[in-house]
């Protein structure tokens, strides 16, 4: 086990049998949302260089619950798209589902919160083994931006941010978002903060906080 933690949130393109029939798309439609929603390869990107123990993946879908929004939708700003953790809008603005609270919170318990307890349990047996536990949070883009990266009218290339909502450069930090171009060998490189990472990590800053000290 190492002190890196890779979360790989969005590769999965698992749609349970039993909750197909709750989405309200024709296969070819529900295939083609899962190739703009997914982050595809990176699972295998990611997995590469790392043991296995030290990367964790969302078992499902994005279009079943998404791990790296928050719970309530009231705190989700995605929500207001219809894309908060349990989504019911598609990425074309197409209905998706209907979905009744039942639902939604058995979508939750089945899916969405054994994925956090896992992930808090990672991080807390990093901190207590090294004190620290840096979580890699493993996304890619889309040729075009999701409704929810509309902000990002030019998405980037390559993002590196962190949970400040700092891009990095260059080995140092600035704060605020950056756009900038520069050059390194033949990779353009445009690093741009990926703006929402700050509210989802700060969860587990403070929920390891609470269990380390507390
Ligand atoms: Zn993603």
């Amino acid at each position: 086990m190492k002190s890196i933690l890779v979360h790989i949130p969005h590769a999965s393109v698992v749609i349970p049998p039993a909750e197909r029939a709750a989405i309200r798309l024709s296969e070819p439609e529900l295939q083609r949302e899962l190739l703009r929603v997914t982050d595809w390869y990176t699972d295998e990107l990611f997995r590469g260089g790392f043991e296995a123990e030290d990367v964790l993946e969302a078992r499902v879908s994005r279009l079943i619950v998404d791990v790296e929004r928050f719970p309530n939708d009231a705190d989700e700003p995605c929500a207001a798209l219809g894309m908060g953790a349990v989504y019911t809008t598609a990425s074309t603005g197409q209905p998706l589902r209907e979905i009744a609270e039942c639902d939604r919170r058995r979508l939750m318990e089945a899916y969405y919160w054994p994925h956090h307890q896992a992930l808090a349990r990672a991080v807390q047996d990093r901190v207590d083994r090294y004190g620290v536990c840096t979580i890699i949070d493993a996304h890619s883009f889309s040729t075009n931006p999701l409704p929810t990266q509309a902000a990002m009218a030019t998405l980037p290339e390559i993002c590196l941010g962190d949970r400040n909502a700092r891009a990095l450069v260059d080995g140092g930090d600035r704060p605020g978002p950056v756009h900038e171009r520069g050059h390194r060998g033949k990779a353009e490189l445009v690093p741009h903060v990926m703006y929402s990472f700050g509210g989802f990590l700060d969860i587990y800053f403070e929920s390891v906080k609470q269990l380390t000290f507390s």
